[in-house]
């Protein structure tokens, strides 16, 4: 997990903001039971989702992220053929007043298509192990979120693609999030794979990880990350 920092001060929050309020779906009109009273979390998200400034305000949580999953670190594509879903942190079905906030807006990963019927084919208990992410995490609560600035301290990642949490509460958000499936683990090692070994699958010496470190949370010049750009990052950690 990386910290996603937020921005309140943008013209798109601003304006989505405003948009919010007009409609008296924002967290201070929404704590009042008496405003729109039989509303529940899922219908004040389904309304603001037809805003005409939700489009630019998915395009600002897409370039905060730096275009990677909040949870995971794969690679989400904007705005052709969308692989994310917009990510309440705290679950809207638990909590209406923030169901349309930015505040608890992330985009999480979603599963393709191919994907997708590869989990008809099982049943519906043994389908959830392939998913992960919001997928799995469904309306549950998790301990560690991105939000917090140190939530990197809590999830160590090994050299073979896994990921363990440092106490309960980050084992049972892997589990929560399934962070350990198989889809992710193989694409984890692959791109650890690629940054730590050389060509004759020689582990780099230490001076060359370091210089890998020290460029692996850098932006391209699109303002995105390389893919698990976090994992790779605590595994060269680890080795050094
Ligand atoms: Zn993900």
């Amino acid at each position: 997990m990386k910290h996603i920092e937020k921005d309140f001060g943008t013209p798109e929050v601003l304006d989505y903001e405003n948009e919010l309020k007009k409609n008296l779906l924002d967290k201070d009109s929404l704590s009042d039971n008496s405003v729109h009273p039989t509303m529940k979390g899922k219908h004040v998200y389904d309304t603001v989702k037809s805003f005409s400034s939700f489009e630019k305000l998915k395009k600002i949580l897409f370039d905060e992220q730096g275009g990677i999953c909040c949870y995971c670190g794969c690679r989400l594509e904007y705005p052709k053929q969308p692989q994310y879903i917009v990510e309440h942190v705290f679950p809207k079905e638990k909590d209406r007043t923030i169901a349309g906030e930015y505040e608890n807006f992330l985009l999480s990963c979603r599963p393709t298509e191919a994907e997708e019927k590869n989990r008809q084919k099982v049943s519906k208990k043994e389908g959830r192990k392939f998913f992960h992410c919001d997928k799995s995490k469904d309306s549950e609560v998790i301990a560690i979120t991105p939000l917090q600035i140190d939530c990197h301290k809590y999830f160590v990642y090994d050299e073979f693609g896994g990921v363990k949490g440092v106490d309960t509460k980050a084992e049972k958000d892997i589990e929560t999030l399934n962070l350990n499936c198989k889809w992710l683990c193989d694409r984890r090692l692959a791109a650890i794979e690629g940054e730590i070994y050389d060509d004759n699958f020689e582990l780099l010496p230490d001076d060359e990880l370091r210089q890998r470190l020290e460029t692996i949370m850098n932006k391209d010049a699109t303002g995105k990350y390389a893919e698990f750009c976090f994992v790779v990052k605590n595994v060269i950690e680890g080795l050094l």
